[in-house]
């Protein structure tokens, strides 16, 4: 039995692949049908995901005979999102779209694990001799599971380069691809003014706030990003890689950059409160005091919350103490942060 997708909007399909949830979040795929339909993000690529996607491209081409799934592009370069691409080209003959800092990230295996080194001013700033060659022991180990659980596989060369500002015209959509920034440094996302349909990636989910973390997350960039959707002409919809469609997008927005803003703050008056500066391990037991897990999920966005300070002159670091300087961090916020 064929598993139908979901047909979220006239001519756009969705299927959710399912991993194990605590190290790999479901996440959507959509196939913009038409002649030369779209599958916008890959997924993951263990061989049930990919035989989910390859139902659903069977059942989207069986309602109309002129419609054809011949292209894959997904939104960024993060592990569930391009994992499927391999195998989509592999077993469906599909058409691997990149930008072309994707396709310089997912050249080979080492352009990739380049891609996520911390530089070493940030190691020796956010962590200890110990933790990171505790780190560095447990890489083969973590490396073995992400490539079995997420079903990672590198395409080598893209079949067809594109780029932002580049407009895919599929079935009456005209999508215009956007760069988005913040999140991950080589994000993109789809736009058709007409319908007022984006296709947001991780930018902007509907019940969670997307993770952030160094060397490829920049919070000043994901600032812009939103202010960026936020005064997209005619947003009505948002369709993201993770749960359920966003109805109302512009609310949802200014929720995020609230949320973003309030955590901002609250970094910046710990650091503040603390005259003689504080540690970042500190930093992280003052917002996490209970959970070692939380702590270790969180320390992205902390890291990234930041590099916007200490990059906006709010905070400093003397050697490996955060310090604030002494600024009116209301007025200065106001005039970095967009609302
Ligand atoms: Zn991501």
């Amino acid at each position: 039995m064929v598993m139908k997708p979901e047909e979220i909007y006239p001519g756009i399909f969705k299927v959710t692949q399912h991993r194990s949830r605590k190290i790999a979040p479901p996440v959507n795929i959509y196939i913009i049908a038409g002649s030369e339909g779209l599958i916008f993000d890959a997924g993951y690529g263990d061989n049930t995901s990919l035989r989910l996607v390859g139902e659903a491209i069977k059942y989207v081409q069986s309602i109309n005979a002129k419609w054809h799934i011949s292209n894959v592009l997904p939104s960024h370069t993060h592990p569930d999102h391009f994992s499927g691409l391999t195998g989509l080209r592999q077993h469906f003959g599909i058409t691997i779209m990149l930008t072309q800092k994707m396709a310089r990230v997912l050249a080979n295996p080492k352009a990739y694990r380049h891609s996520y080194r911390l530089s070493t001013l940030q190691q020796y700033r956010y962590s200890t001799v110990f933790q990171r060659i505790s780190e560095r022991a447990l890489q083969p180990v973590f490396r073995s599971m992400y490539k079995r659980v997420y079903g990672i596989a590198f395409p080598g060369s893209p079949d067809r380069t594109v780029c932002s500002g580049e407009v895919i015209a599929i079935n009456g959509f005209n999508f215009d691809i956007l760069h988005g920034p913040g999140h991950c440094d080589d994000h993109i996302m789809l736009y058709d003014r007409k319908e007022g349909i984006l296709f947001a990636g991780d930018n902007i989910l509907r019940s969670i706030y997307t993770w952030l973390g160094p060397p490829r997350s920049d919070l000043a960039q994901y600032y812009s990003t939103l202010a960026m959707c936020l005064h997209l002409p005619n947003l009505q919809l948002i369709l993201s890689a993770h749960g359920s469609a966003i109805q109302n997008p512009k609310e949802r927005i200014k929720e995020i950059i609230e949320y973003r803003t309030l955590r901002t703050k609250q970094v910046y008056s710990i650091v503040a409160n603390e005259t003689d500066g504080i540690s970042f391990a500190k930093l992280l037991n003052i917002l996490y005091p209970r959970s070692l897990q939380r702590r270790w999920l969180a320390k992205g966005w902390i890291i990234v919350t930041l590099e916007y300070l200490v990059n906006n002159n709010i905070l400093k670091f003397e050697g490996r103490k955060i310090k604030a300087n002494t600024v009116d961090i209301h007025a200065m916020l106001k005039k970095f942060l967009p609302c």
